[in-house]
């Protein structure tokens, strides 16, 4: 849509405060306006009832719709980000996970292309390498037998497969040389986070000294919190990094919600899908990397019983969060917006309703179903069809 157009809605949910019966102006991609009453002779899409949040972003995501990313073909990320689009996700990084070193390095190259290639819903914002360089004790869905030696040459080449688009790098920080790697990764400016890990709470600190920047899926798949010993999950809840959150009502408790939101500021917590190529599909058989994984109602678990990622929608993990950790809604949102674009430093022009940032969108009805979702200002997707160009 290249001519200017305006949006209106029952609830805006900007990045200062909530606007009641306002409109915002469309103009070159970005919010130009944000306005009480539309101007007459300019377009407007009316949608009384919904509410205008700014496009999700998804910080971690391995599949969708049957595609993995560990499928190393740019088809496969093509159809997750269609169907990202359709849950309000403007943005995501493609999640690898263990596999062989070659599968992940053709992964990454793959996510590289896409990063640099219009796509047909959300943009791939780049690439996030979870796998390789874990410890068997928090596995979770993970095989071990592709674990690897944590080395400066491994994440090299890594980031070189990856041509530039590589964002994250997720470790466990017990490993060897995970302190002077971090240093190494983090002097790239690319992120260390720390997961499938059975460190201690002092090994966690020294590697968030040394430039990690918080915890993979905060409490799953890392050692648990002991008063005498916190564990890399009080470590990363007590000291001043991010963390993720798979907010689905099974990876965590409703209470365990709470006590993230009430440890954490907003901008500190990421709300995650960790979602594989079973969401979207039936319950049944899949894969995720080089393990099978077993859905049921939804929920996917390894053979050994370990969950293995999840089904949820960021859209889902937003409500959920807010009603189950007693969170206004609009921080719920910010912390699937505005903290992962903050997370990623790309949130003077992403994350939130500001005139001038980017016209990124999610249009959400009264029961939180997407209705409409625009990236810079283009309808990717729309419940009714004829309102998308
Ligand atoms: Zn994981």
């Amino acid at each position: 849509m290249h001519k200017p157009y305006y949006i209106s809605a029952s609830t805006i949910i900007g990045e200062n405060e909530n606007h009641d019966h306002c409109s915002l102006l469309v103009e070159h991609g970005k919010i130009s306006k944000v306005a009480s009453t539309p101007t007459e002779n300019i377009l407007n899409i009316d949608l009384p009832g919904a509410t205008i949040l700014p496009g999700l972003i998804d910080l971690h995501i391995h599949g969708r719709d049957g595609c993995d990313v560990m499928d190393g073909d740019i088809n496969s990320l093509n159809i997750i980000s269609s169907s990202l689009a359709k849950h309000g996700v403007t943005g995501f990084l493609a999640t690898t996970v263990t596999s062989s070193w070659d599968k992940t390095i053709k992964a990454l190259n793959v996510i590289g292309q896409a990063a640099n290639s219009k796509m047909s819903g959300a943009t791939v914002l780049g690439g996030y390498s979870e796998g390789l360089f874990f410890t068997k004790d928090h596995k979770g869905a993970h095989d071990d037998n592709f674990f690897m030696e944590l080395t400066i040459e491994r994440v090299d080449a890594m980031i070189a497969a990856a041509q530039g688009a590589l964002k994250v790098i997720a470790l466990a920080p017990e490993k060897e040389n995970a302190v002077k790697v971090t240093r190494h990764i983090t002097d790239q400016n690319i992120k260390v986070m720390l997961g499938h890990t059975n460190a201690t709470y002092q090994e966690t600190t020294e590697a968030l000294e040394a430039g990690a920047c918080g915890g993979v899926h905060v409490f799953n798949g890392m050692r648990g919190i002991h008063h005498r010993e916190p564990g890399c999950t009080g470590a990363v809840l007590i000291k001043d990094c991010s963390v993720e959150v798979i907010a689905d009502g099974v990876h965590l408790h409703p209470a365990i919600l709470e006590l993230i939101s009430r440890l954490k500021s907003v901008e500190k917590i990421n709300l995650i899908s960790d979602c594989i190529n079973a969401g979207g599909m039936p319950d049944g058989k899949y894969k995720l990397g080089e393990l099978q994984v077993d859905v049921k109602k939804g929920i996917a678990r390894t053979k050994e019983g370990s969950l293995a990622g999840s089904t949820l929608t960021l859209e889902k993990a937003v409500i959920n969060m807010a009603k189950m950790a007693n969170i206004e809604l609009r921080d719920a949102v910010h912390m699937a917006s505005f903290s992962p674009a903050h997370f990623l430093n790309i949130e003077k022009t992403k994350g939130s309703i500001k005139e001038g940032k980017d016209a990124d969108l999610c249009v959400v009805d009264n029961n939180g179903e997407v209705l409409m979702t625009i990236i810079e200002g283009e309808i990717v997707y729309s419940k009714n069809n004829d309102l998308k160009n």
